[in-house]
């Protein structure tokens, strides 16, 4: 066993329209988001496919920050994993253009002998059965953290029921946790999912921060103030690896512990909302992640 975390989820190609800006083809994908957020905390490797077009330059900003892409396999028969999305005024909405499988098309998951003894397992968003099917892979995980979307509640409930019930925490957007719980107060959202059999729940509010549902009581963390968005794709999973990486780089995973990683997942998602795909992260690195965990820990208090 070993105390690296193991990211689950999409690699892909991104095209992105918001109000401000566009950019094409560039390095996004759950995966993507939450190992690069991830790895600031923790040694991280990814699990995922990667297409006939996946640029050398992209598995360059992965390997500078030390991510294992050991277990992301090479499709050489298809492109890789495609999004195209456009936010509405004001940055309040955004539908989804297209969206292609391409490489994750006839994927299935493989793990080398590292993955599979990894402690901390993030499941990023994908399938629910790919989600699954990997964590079957992975010998003795002692906390897995799972991130689903809405797609996946409606189209995949069953499946994903199942999982939420193998999974020590479960992170969802605040839409996501209504239409997961059935009700339309955040609050009994939160507590009806702890109830229908998620250990632990955090509930994303994107501007308004996060909220956590824990056995040992609830806590909230509000979002860092920023006032250049630039581009939102991405934040819950900029958010929830930080989260993962924080507790696999702590080796705990207690109440504290998870209250400090949210600290750490609202940081990390202030600074990728600050540009296209991770570039700022990627830029400013720890020292800004720090400066801003210390500023969001200040306003919270009295
Ligand atoms: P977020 O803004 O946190 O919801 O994440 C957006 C990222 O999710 C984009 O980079 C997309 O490539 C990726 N994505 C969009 N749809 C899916 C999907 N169905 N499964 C996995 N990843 C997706």
């Amino acid at each position: 066993m070993n105390d690296k975390l193991l990211v689950v989820g999409s690699v892909a190609y991104d095209c992105i329209e918001t109000p401000a800006d566009s950019a094409d083809f560039i390095l996004g994908g759950s995966a993507s988001y939450a190992a690069l957020a991830a790895s600031y905390f923790a040694p991280t490797m990814i699990s995922a496919v990667v297409g006939n077009d996946f640029k050398d330059s992209d598995i360059k900003r992965l390997t500078a920050r030390a991510i294992d892409l050991s277990d992301v396999r090479f499709d050489s028969s298809k492109p890789t994993f495609f999004w195209r999305g456009k936010y509405h005024k004001n940055f309040n909405s955004r539908e989804t253009l297209d969206v292609r499988l391409n490489a994750y098309e006839n994927f299935v998951p493989q793990l080398g002998k590292d993955a599979q003894g990894a402690k901390y397992v993030l499941l990023g968003n994908i399938s629910p059965e790919i989600q699954a099917a990997t964590l079957d892979l992975v010998k003795a995980p002692q906390y897995v953290i799972l991130d689903t979307m809405d797609l996946w509640i409606t189209t995949a409930a069953e499946s994903l029921n199942n999982l939420i019930k193998r999974c020590d925490l479960l992170i969802v957007n605040d839409s996501e946790a209504k239409l997961l719980a059935g009700t339309q107060n955040i609050i009994c959202a939160g507590n009806e999912l702890l109830k229908s059999g998620a250990k632990t729940v955090v509930i994303k509010a994107g501007e308004f921060g996060a909220m956590l549902f824990h056995c040992e009581g609830f806590f909230v963390v509000p979002a860092y103030p920023i006032t250049s968005l630039h581009d939102p794709t991405g934040a819950g999973d900029s958010f929830a690896g930080a989260l993962a990486g924080y507790i696999a780089g702590a080796g705990k995973v207690d109440f504290e512990t998870i209250k400090n990683g949210m600290l750490a997942g609202a940081a990390t998602a202030s600074m990728t909302v600050e540009s296209f795909s991770c570039y700022k992260l990627e830029q400013y690195g720890i020292d800004e992640i720090n400066r801003r965990r210390e500023f969001i820990k200040n306003i919270s208090k009295i």
